[in-house]
């Protein structure tokens, strides 16, 4: 299974943000959005940055209710991990692992098309699981 088959499903819509952005309207829009992060985008939509409830929470508990107020900037990762649309799952299912998070936007060159969460893989990995019983099944009814 590649990224392009699971966006084909999904849609391609991700929710971003400017970085100049205070973390309260991040925390507003995470919350109205039932989502777990947000590409931060800067000119031109290039990613600058993934924000996540992980980075929040992180704030929150360094600078207490201040945090609210900090721009983006502050407390949003920089170093994003991406990915096209032509890689499989299980190397994002590897990349989501090793690098400890949960989320990767998906680019065309430069342009964001997509996102991956780990919902989306645990998903696409049930139904993978499933399809194996079943076959499994199917061969020991008919051996
Ligand atoms: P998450 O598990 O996605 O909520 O994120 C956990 C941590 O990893 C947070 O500090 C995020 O900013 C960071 N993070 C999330 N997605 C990515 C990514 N694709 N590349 C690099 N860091 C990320």
């Amino acid at each position: 299974m590649i990224v392009k088959t699971i966006l084909s499903g999904k849609g391609g819509n991700v929710v971003t943000i400017e970085p100049t952005t205070d973390v309260a309207d991040a925390v507003r829009i995470l919350t109205e959005k039932h989502i777990g992060a947000l590409v931060v985008t800067g000119a031109e939509g290039r990613i600058v940055g993934i924000i996540s409830e992980r980075d929040i929470v992180r704030a929150l508990a360094k600078r207490g209710n201040a945090a609210l107020k900090l721009p983006l900037t502050e407390v949003m990762t920089r170093k994003v991990v991406t990915c096209g649309e032509d890689e499989t799952l299980s190397v994002i299912m590897e990349q989501m692992t090793q690098g400890k998070f949960r989320h990767v936007p998906v680019l065309d060159g430069d342009r964001l098309i997509g996102i991956i969460s780990i919902g989306d893989v645990v998903k696409w990995r049930l139904e993978e699981l499933q399809l194996e019983q079943n076959a499994l099944r199917d061969y020991i009814a008919t051996a």
